[in-house]
């Protein structure tokens, strides 16, 4: 990995006027010593000791205010700074930062502040504040962009690119590797150059365009080894080999992983050789020679073991049990277990799911359903665990992202004053905005399966409420339509079936014949009802039809119709009953009417009775034979029965 932000000069020693300026102002012989001092331990790695010493020396200069001494002052906390930051204490390198930040503004070093801010902006970075890491390295530019001051806004641009990249903003995050790219190409500086073409390279594996990548990481293998830091070739090796593992070209992968390990072997670097040994497994595994690629595991686990570094142990046991899957079910088992065990207490979930989804697939291959299911369980929880905090990271990312597109238009401006040469990403501009794309849509995947849940609880609540609009409305209708049948079959003053009904109900037994034989129409007729209108009035007149109408019900079954036939005539269809049935029935109504008392009204009726055994073909000819009967009823003096005779 590349170290940014390093602050100014920081392997130089004070220049030789500063050396003057701050011995004029303090106690010169002792703090130039413990400057000295200072520096060596700072060369030698003794971060801690170092730190005590610039602190002892940032003590004497803080009472001073002269122009020279702060900006020695503004130096000392640079370095306090940088000490801390390479004893990643992340919280203390940062707020040393601030104090040099804060000395240099005293003085109105614009440099300095320009340097600082950006170096600032990284360890923000480290302590995931994005928007201000953010916010910082813009300042950085916006300063960088009214001085002259080419390394320092290279450096900011490399700084402002690791944000971009960080939270995802890619398209943006090339630009500036653009700009520092081309600074450092134009100013001939190889170190620069290789450093920030692996950081495009590590920009195109992260979009998944492997061939852009190679040729970047390339950078670094074609200048003479001597000129470049030994860790930034083997960076571009290493991640070469990963990538040659990637495309199945497998030898060629352990040729470049090869050479990054004979680096790492002079440069005392175990921690990144138990990666290399991994990509080895990892390409002898590609070719299917297991026993190679476990013996490369293995040896990547041993020195994890020398490290006592978890992360490295549990990278190394997965692809380890992985490989034993296919010859050794029991040690692949045990290494799985390992690898859980240890993943218990790393930061990053995934490790610790990828041994449970081991466990669970290496146990529903052996059948062992039980133990299987329950990894299932372990890997859901654990999944949804990793989600639920993936989200909230996604958050900040995005609004530190949303912060990014904002000052976009302000690298912009800083875009036209640099002149852009040598590079061809520009053709590459629209690859990149489709990977963007790709990943606003995953983003947005994760936001909507966040909002589907509300959504699938709206839209229910939305159905049940159309649901039950609808079977409401269901259920009116029908009482409507009921309505409407009652009131299309039925007469609304007696209560009695209408005229239609009946003739509709004769239709009905004409078709059924010859089964409904057995059935009698009696036709009844008040006798003299205009007089009982004209005597007691209308209504009373509807009053004595109403009951007329009761006594009538009273004396038929519910399967036979009462019917209202016109004015003050009623129709009795009655059911399997015989001519002497109806006649008698129709007898005990003539005989109720005459004593029943309407109020103070008496009446009589006449009937007609006839039945379907006396030959009419029809309900108009039924009728018409029970309307003859009650003629001859009428004709023969009233309030008597008679039945249908052909004669
Ligand atoms: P009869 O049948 O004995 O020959 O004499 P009637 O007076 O009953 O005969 P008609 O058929 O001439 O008269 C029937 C009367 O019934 C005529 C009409 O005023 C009366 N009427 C018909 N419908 C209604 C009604 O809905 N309510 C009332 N109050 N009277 C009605
Ligand atoms: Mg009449
Ligand atoms: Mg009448």
């Amino acid at each position: 990995m590349l170290s940014l932000g390093v602050p100014v000069e920081v392997h130089a020693s004070l220049s030789a006027t500063e050396k003057q300026n701050s011995s004029v102002q303090t106690n010169s012989a002792s703090i130039e010593d413990l400057k000295e001092h200072a520096l060596t331990l700072y060369k030698k790695g003794d971060y801690e000791l170092a730190i005590s010493t610039f602190l002892t020396i940032s003590k004497r200069l803080e009472e001073q205010t002269s122009e020279d001494v702060l900006s020695v002052l503004g130096r000392t906390y640079t370095y306090i700074a940088q000490s801390y930051k390479r004893l990643k204490q992340r919280e203390a390198t940062a707020a040393f930062y601030r104090k040099a930040l804060a000395t240099y503004k005293r003085i109105d070093s614009k440099r300095n502040i320009a340097r600082t801010l950006n170096t600032l902006a990284e360890a923000e970075r480290y302590l995931n504040n994005l928007d201000t890491a953010l916010n910082l390295v813009m300042e950085s530019l916006r300063i960088h962009g009214t001085i002259d001051d080419e390394e320092g806004k290279a450096k900011a641009h490399m700084g402002a690119a690791i944000i971009l990249r960080y939270i995802e903003n890619y398209e943006l995050s090339l630009e500036h590797l653009k700009l520092a790219y081309a600074y450092f190409k134009r100013e001939k500086n190889a170190v620069g150059t290789a450093k920030t073409a692996n950081e495009i390279a590590h920009l195109y594996v992260r979009l998944a365009s492997f061939e852009e990548a190679k040729s970047f990481y390339e950078v670094a293998l074609k200048y003479p080894t001597d000129l470049l830091p030994p860790a930034t070739i083997a960076t571009a090796l290493r991640e070469l080999a990963q990538i040659e593992v990637i495309a199945e070209n497998y030898q060629k992968a352990r040729d470049y992983a090869n050479r990054a390990m004979a680096i790492y072997d002079t440069q005392n670097a175990p921690e990144k050789k138990t990666a290399v040994f991994r990509i080895i497994g990892d390409a002898y595994k590609g070719e299917g020679n297991l026993k190679q690629a476990v013996h490369n595991y293995q040896t990547s686990l041993n020195i994890a073991n020398q490290l006592d570094n978890d992360l490295f142990k549990v990278k190394a046991l997965l692809p380890l049990s992985d490989a034993y899957l296919q010859q050794d079910l029991a040690e692949s088992e045990r290494t799985f277990k390992k690898a859980l065990t240890y993943s218990e207490g790393l930061q990053n979930k995934t490790y610790r799911l990828a041994a449970l989804k081991g466990l669970r697939e290496l146990y529903s291959a052996t059948g062992q359903f039980q133990a299987a299911l329950a990894f299932a369980e372990k890997e859901l929880t654990l999944s949804e665990q990793i989600q639920s905090e993936n989200s909230e990271k996604l958050l900040e990312k995005a609004k530190a992202k949303l912060l990014s597109f904002k000052l976009e238009n302000e690298v912009e401006a800083l875009k036209e004053q640099t002149r852009l040469d040598e590079l061809e990403i520009t053709r590459k501009n629209n690859e990149i905005e489709l990977s963007r794309k790709e990943q606003q849509i995953a983003n947005l995947q994760l936001s909507k399966e966040r909002y589907a849940k509300i959504m699938l609880s709206l839209i229910i609540i939305v159905l049940v409420t159309v649901a039950l609009a609808l079977y409401r409305s269901y259920i009116v209708s029908r009482r409507k339509n009921e309505e409407l049948h009652y009131l299309a079959t039925h007469d609304s003053l007696t209560e009695c079936y209408n005229r239609r009904y009946l003739f509709d109900a004769l239709k009905n037994l004409f078709s059924q014949l010859p089964s409904s034989k057995a059935t009698c129409l009696v036709m009844i007729d008040i006798d003299h009802f205009k007089k009982i209108n004209d005597d007691f009035g209308h209504n009373r007149g509807d009053d004595a039809l109403r009951s007329v109408a009761h006594v009538l019900r009273k004396n038929i079954s519910d399967d036979d119709v009462l019917a209202r036939f016109g004015g003050e005539e009623f129709c009795m269809v009655l059911r399997n009953t015989s001519l002497a049935n109806a006649l008698s029935l129709s007898e005990r109504v003539r005989t109720q009417m005459e004593s029943h008392t309407f109020g103070e009204i008496k009446l009589t009726c006449s009937i007609g009775v006839t039945s379907l055994t006396l030959g009419a073909s029809s309900p108009t000819e039924l009728i018409e034979q029970a309307d003859k009967a009650l003629f001859f009823s009428k004709a023969n003096g009233r309030n008597q029965v008679n039945a249908y005779t052909s004669s």
